[in-house]
């Protein structure tokens, strides 16, 4: 099947392998980018001082020795010879090079000098001689697969491989002076000096935010046109009835964003919406009010949320909320019970539930609305400007919602949304206190125990988070299941605490939240970070363990977490003191803020919080060092548009493919 069999040297396993990192066609292969390139510059070893960073060739003099230490660490050192001299090596956690390293090689060894132990401790080890002043390109690798091997393979590809696409049109690429995509392609893999790299960068990265551009310009364009939407009849007295029977008075953004809803749900211009708040700032009642409005024009709405844990509570509170209402709530997920399954199905496909809340797979599973109005996307930062494509649904145009605690810089909003509008909530609800943040590194855990025992004793309830590492199907437990024995040690029967982790059943999930929500447990302890929106109000503390291993957004999504009611809330980040990161965080509790801040220190990377998927992941492009090849694009791109709008595209069937499948509801 795949066209990978041309490529020499593959095999069955390698092919697997491979498709790992999603390569699956010569074509992937070929547009497999490195994500850096280094100049090589070889040392002398022995002119190298202590700690100073060196790349050195050296010949392999012993076989390498295996250690194993703490829970998953693993070590490989072996002597080697170096201008002469004789050193150690050491590389930490890759025991799969082992059989790599054969007395006798020539390898180089890229790390730092310990000139006290006289060894080198290698972040990297290339299996090749490499010359000072070629430049090396480097991929991300996987587990099987060695920087070597990996080249070998492009470098095969790019010699049998033909079908280049060059999706800027010929005037651009002349007004540019862009050299043209085969050699584009072939010098960001191979390239002899660093003019080539600069000149094969700057041509795919503008191609890549071109065709981006393009496609957030075209449906804004048909946006604008598109009088697509429900235009509904309602009286606008019965949702002022439904908002007034609620149990809190809206904030003033709260207003206004449900006012800009239904200004959308009432017009014939179909919604396409983006709701950013801050974790806590209300977004979910929101999404309520805007399924009430659907639910009066007799629509469905769709609500879907990341994970099932969530889309469950949602199921659970939004219920609430409207049980002096006639709606009809359903919830529907992955590990429930076919029979239960099948019925909702049904119950959906005859308009007996109004409003049905499920995971992300909702729309994609085979399910038949009989007049679906409204689609919500709880968490998500737009997973890709193709997402309308995934409604099985034909023939359905619904209005769309997203919401989003993860907002973005203005700037950057309109331009990578700019096909959607905004509504953005920034007040908090009345009564939300700052939440305390305090860092506190390992040695001082005692006192982080110290600060949890006051919180136990008011009877409140606390967070504890731990990374973890979760190797596909296994994972290891061993710190979190530490950190409960420890608790439970110094706690000596006060606490009743559990553990969370993702490979835990649906019903076991649902069983440790539901304690811990009714406070028959006061410590959750969660491996897992997917579970963001969970809202338990008695929850005044989370402690963050290994806190700079995570991203900006996401520390301050599981900081929101706490401070749900009128007591002082705490996050404690056990972490370094120094990290600047941390220290934003202690700063501030403001969303738009600390994103700014992340957007500053770390550009595009974690920006969004969660890895980019679908449209938004780019292969070279880096959205926050490439803004102004992005407004470039952005420019050229809607120029373009106009331009061959009128005559079809009928000179760049690319573009023509391209608006095929933003347009098709297949
Ligand atoms: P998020 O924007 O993070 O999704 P939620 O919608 O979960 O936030 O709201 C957080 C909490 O605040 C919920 O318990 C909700 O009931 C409460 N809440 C929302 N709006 C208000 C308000 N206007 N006044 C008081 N409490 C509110
Ligand atoms: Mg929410």
């Amino acid at each position: 099947m795949s066209d990978l069999s041309k490529i020499k040297g593959l095999g069955p396993k390698t092919l697997e392998i491979l498709s790992n990192i999603g390569i699956n066609t010569i074509d992937d292969l070929v547009n497999y980018y490195p994500y850096r390139h280094d100049i090589i510059v070889l040392n002398d070893i022995k002119e190298a001082k202590n700690q100073d960073k060196v790349t050195i060739e050296c010949i392999v003099d012993s076989v390498p020795l295996t250690r194993r230490f703490k829970a998953n660490m693993t070590s490989l050192t072996f002597r080697a010879m170096s201008s002469k001299k004789m050193i150690a090596v050491v590389i930490f956690n890759r025991a799969f090079l082992k059989t790599h390293i054969k007395p006798g090689a020539v390898i180089t060894v890229i790390g730092k000098y310990d000139a006290l132990r006289n060894t080198v401790v290698a972040s990297d080890i290339k299996f090749e001689k490499l010359l000072t002043g070629s430049i090396e390109s480097i991929y991300h690798l996987t587990s099987g697969l060695t920087s070597k091997s990996l080249k070998k393979y492009i470098n095969e590809a790019l010699l049998v491989y033909d079908d280049y696409i060059d999706y800027i049109p010929d005037y651009l690429n002349k007004k540019y002076n862009f050299i043209d995509k085969k050699s584009a392609v072939k010098m960001i893999h191979e390239p002899k000096n660093e003019d080539e790299v600069k000149q094969a960068m700057v041509k795919l990265k503008y191609e890549e935010l071109f065709k981006f551009m393009f496609k957030i310009n075209y449906l804004k364009e048909i946006n604008k046109e598109n009088k697509t939407g429900y235009i509904r009849n309602i009286d606008p007295s019965d949702v002022d009835d439904f908002i007034r029977m609620l149990p809190f008075e809206l904030t003033v953004d709260q207003d206004k964003a449900i006012e800009e809803i239904y200004k959308d749900m009432t017009s014939s211009k179909r919604m396409n919406r983006m709701l950013q708040g801050d974790v806590g700032s209300g977004k979910t009642i929101v999404a309520v009010i805007a399924s009430y409005i659907n639910y009066l024009s007799k629509n469905q709405t769709a609500l879907m949320a990341p994970t099932e844990v969530l889309a469950t509570q949602h199921y659970e509170s939004i219920k609430g909320l409207l049980e002096n209402t006639n709606m009809r709530v359903g919830l529907l997920v992955g590990s429930m019970k076919k029979k239960d399954k099948d019925e909702v199905v049904e119950k959906l496909k005859n308009g007996k539930i109004d409003l049905i809340i499920g995971t992300h797979a909702l729309l994609s599973e085979n399910v038949i609305f009989k007049n679906l109005g409204l689609v919500i996307t709880d968490e998500q930062h737009r997973f890709g400007v193709n997402q309308r494509a995934n409604l099985k649904n034909k023939g359905l145009l619904p209005d769309i919602l997203y919401m989003s605690a993860t907002p973005i810089p203005r700037t950057f909003a309109l331009t990578i949304y700019g096909d959607m509008d905004i509504s953005n909530i920034k007040t908090k609800p009345k009564g939300r206190r700052e939440i305390k943040t305090i860092i506190k590194s390992e040695k001082e855990l005692v006192s982080v125990y110290e600060l949890m025992k006051k919180e136990i004793e008011n009877s409140h309830q606390i967070y504890i988070v731990s990374p973890l590492i979760e190797e596909s199907d296994t994972i290891d437990l061993t710190t979190v299941n530490e950190i409960k024995r420890n608790i439970e040690l110094y706690f000596q029967g006060q606490v009743k605490s559990s553990i969370m982790h993702g490979k835990l059943s649906r019903n076991d999930k649902e069983k440790i939240m539901n304690e811990f929500k009714e406070g028959k447990t006061n410590v959750l302890i969660s491996t897992t970070v997917i579970e963001v929106g969970i809202d338990v109000k008695n929850a005044t503390m989370i402690v963050i363990y290994d806190a700079e291993r995570f991203g900006l957004a996401t520390l301050h999504q599981l900081r929101g977490r706490v401070g749900r009611n009128e007591f002082e809330s705490t996050c404690v980040l056990i972490g370094n003191e120094d990290c600047e990161r941390l220290r934003v965080l202690q700063e501030s509790n403001d969303g738009f803020y600390i994103t700014e801040k992340d957007y500053e220190m770390r550009g595009e990377g974690d920006l969004f919080g969660v890895k980019q998927s679908g449209d938004m992941e780019f292969k070279i492009a880096n959205l926050h060092q490439d803004m102004k090849i992005l407004l470039q694009a952005k420019a050229d791109s809607k120029d373009f548009l106009d331009e061959n709008i009128k005559n079809n595209f009928e000179n760049y069937i690319e573009y023509a493919k391209i608006i095929n499948e933003l347009t098709n509801l297949d």
